[in-house]
């Protein structure tokens, strides 16, 4: 089938609504959850701030607008490979730098919400996607792989979705060897549904916090607080990724889309 065909074809199924578009992103805003790092190990992004300018009034008569104060990492966004020390050499590696092209792409979609409501420390394993590859194939080179959690129902609720005891936090994502085997794989990206891209526990892991170190290392890409991926399958669905074009920016808030079929 030409391009010109399976663009038009996919126009049509857009219109005729046999193409969904699912919204993979949460709502942006003071409520917001946001990583809350321990004072000791470094310093937090602020509170998200919406600050109105004019609205239909003295400031601005016919219309309405405001400003932010929002840091990059806020809320569904993108970690750019220059987010890590591991990836900061990368010359396309910010986020507008970065080719388009990497930002849409195939997506697999790796449900684990049944042991993450019996263990919110769950962990992703190499074993645990080559078991998955055996039932949907294999994972193809350019793809973005995400896990599912059913973590971003917690969304509404600050602790909850932190999920922070005296013992650090507690919520699910990959361990080492599943992002090395996903990196052999060739994936493109890397995306979860918690608070960042890895696992409440990945500040203990070797190396720490190993799916930011080892994606931006590769010059790939992650994707933190996704929703809704329990209405995208597990294959078959298109992902787009669309970070602002912050000049030197290691990441930013996106509003992540999937096109499946309906
Ligand atoms: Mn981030």
């Amino acid at each position: 089938m030409s391009a010109q065909q399976t663009l038009q074809d996919l126009g049509a199924g857009l219109l005729n609504g046999s193409v969904k578009v699912v919204d993979l992103a949460a709502p942006l805003g003071p409520d917001t959850p946001l990583l809350k790092l321990p004072p000791e190990i470094g310093v937090n992004t602020p509170e998200i701030e919406i600050h109105n300018i004019s609205n239909y009034d003295d400031n601005g008569p016919f219309w309405s607008w405001n400003w932010l104060k929002l840091g990059e990492h806020s809320g569904t966004h993108f970690d750019a490979p220059r987010h890590w020390a591991s990836g900061k050499d990368y010359k396309d590696g910010t986020t507008d730098t970065i080719p388009v092209q990497n930002l849409v792409g195939p997506l697999c979609v790796i449900d684990c919400s049944k042991e993450v409501a019996e263990d919110p420390d769950f962990l992703l394993t190499e074993a645990g996607v080559k078991a998955w590859e055996a039932e949907h194939g294999e994972i193809k080179e350019g793809s973005w792989v995400v896990m599912r959690s059913d973590w971003y129902k917690r969304n509404n609720d600050k602790d909850a979705f932190l999920n922070v005891d005296e013992n650090g936090p507690h919520s699910p994502g990959p361990d080492a060897d599943c992002i090395r085997y996903l990196l052999s794989k060739g994936i493109m990206g890397w995306g979860n549904e918690g608070i960042g891209t890895d696992a409440g526990s990945a500040g203990g892991m070797e190396p720490p916090f190993p799916a930011h170190y080892l994606l931006h290392e590769a010059n790939r890409y992650g994707l933190a607080s996704l929703c809704n991926l329990d209405q995208v399958p597990a294959t078959g669905a298109i992902i787009v990724v669309p970070p602002l074009k912050i000049v030197n920016g290691t990441g930013s808030p996106t509003r992540v889309m999937a096109l499946v079929p309906a």
